[in-house]
């Protein structure tokens, strides 16, 4: 911790902060919320955009390089576009990106890309207007594939991110490859992790080492190098597209892991699996310095878990999903 830099007990550097800007969502993701909804943070509780703004001035200078605006769903947060463009003029921070449900994008697109918002990526599980229902436990299919067409139309850089859940289907993996391919974008595969009312279970979870194997008999992929990516990305072969396998239970990236994360209720959580957080909002109201958020940070960063509970834990991976299996995904949820 001499050195004030954002480093680990086990000598991983941070670069890269993952800020939710809500707890709130339009979507009911089975994967993600609960059956019951969430308890929701009271509004006072929320980090303020000078509040954001202030925190990531002052991890730059101790490493931070990347912000991901994240929630809940982050375009539910009023004003969003001015959160990125306040974020975009901090000198020496390098990228601002954004993951959203995409139902949103459609109002949002401009306006962010007006802001010099650099990326996106947008959760998208199926191409199949019923499942997407199912699985988001909302209508919002269309209004997700507007949102879709309307980021590409403004220029961003996009990834589509897959949670497949067992009773994801051989289908649903290659048309979602197809609609790369069409798009020229990159396409990643997550693996479902048991995140808090997730409903997690290891029968549920369909192993990311059985889709990367369902995508090379379909696919000649290409490996691009990895660096401190959690994605294991290739190019597919004669496309512009990319496809990426995230599998943080099969195959746990937690010895490069870069990241820490801020919830937005102004916790810095060291690991998305721990339960250790370190509260900033409280001190951050009492008047802390610059100094004083550094420190709070480095001590967050210090902590961070060598690997998450789950790394050693085995998925079964030999049980195969036919696509007349599909039925699964509604009670994955609870
Ligand atoms: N609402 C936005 C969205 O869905 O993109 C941003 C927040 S969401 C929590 C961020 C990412 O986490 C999404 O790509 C989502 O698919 C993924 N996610 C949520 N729950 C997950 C789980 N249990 N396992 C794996 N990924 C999960
Ligand atoms: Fe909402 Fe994103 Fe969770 Fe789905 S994954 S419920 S869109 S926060």
């Amino acid at each position: 911790m001499q050195n004030r830099k954002l480093v680990d007990r086990f000598g991983r550097t941070k670069t890269y902060l993952r800020v939710s800007v809500t707890d709130r969502c339009n979507f009911k993701c089975v994967y993600c919320m609960p059956e019951g909804g969430i308890e929701k943070f009271q509004r006072d509780d929320i980090l303020s955009f000078e509040e954001i703004e202030k925190i990531v001035c002052s991890v730059i200078p101790i490493g931070i390089e990347k912000v991901r605006l994240t929630g809940g769903e982050p375009l539910l947060r009023q004003g969003l576009p001015e959160l990125v463009a306040s974020l975009k003029k901090i000198d020496q921070l390098q990228q601002v990106s954004l993951t959203t449900n995409g139902a949103l994008l459609a109002k949002y697109s401009d306006q962010l890309k007006q802001a010099g918002l650099d990326s996106i990526n947008i959760s998208l599980d199926t191409l199949n207007p019923e499942r997407f229902e199912r699985i988001t436990q909302t209508p919002f299919f269309l209004q997700t594939m507007e949102g879709i067409e309307a980021a590409l139309a403004a220029g961003f850089p996009l990834k589509i991110n897959v949670v497949p859940l067992k009773g994801t289907t051989l289908e649903d993996v290659l048309d979602l490859i197809q609609f790369a391919i069409q798009h020229q974008i990159e396409i990643r595969f997550i693996e479902f992790m048991p995140l808090c009312g997730s409903g997690w279970s290891p029968e549920k979870v369909l192993p990311i080492p059985m889709i990367r194997s369902w995508v090379e008999e379909h696919f000649d992929l290409q490996s691009i190098e990895r660096g401190r990516e959690v994605a294991e990305s290739y190019k597919i072969a004669g496309t512009q597209a990319q496809v990426g396998f995230i599998a943080s239970l099969s195959e746990p990236f937690c010895s490069t892991c870069n990241r820490l994360r801020l919830s937005s209720n102004g916790k810095i959580r060291p690991c998305l699996f721990s339960t250790l957080e370190f509260d900033l909002l409280k001190k951050l109201r009492d008047g802390a310095s610059t100094e004083e958020i550094q420190n709070i940070f480095l001590w967050g960063a210090w902590n961070k878990p060598e690997g998450h509970p789950y790394r050693k834990m085995k998925i079964p991976s030999s049980e195969k999903t036919s696509s007349s299996e599909g039925a699964l995904i509604r009670n994955i949820g609870g």
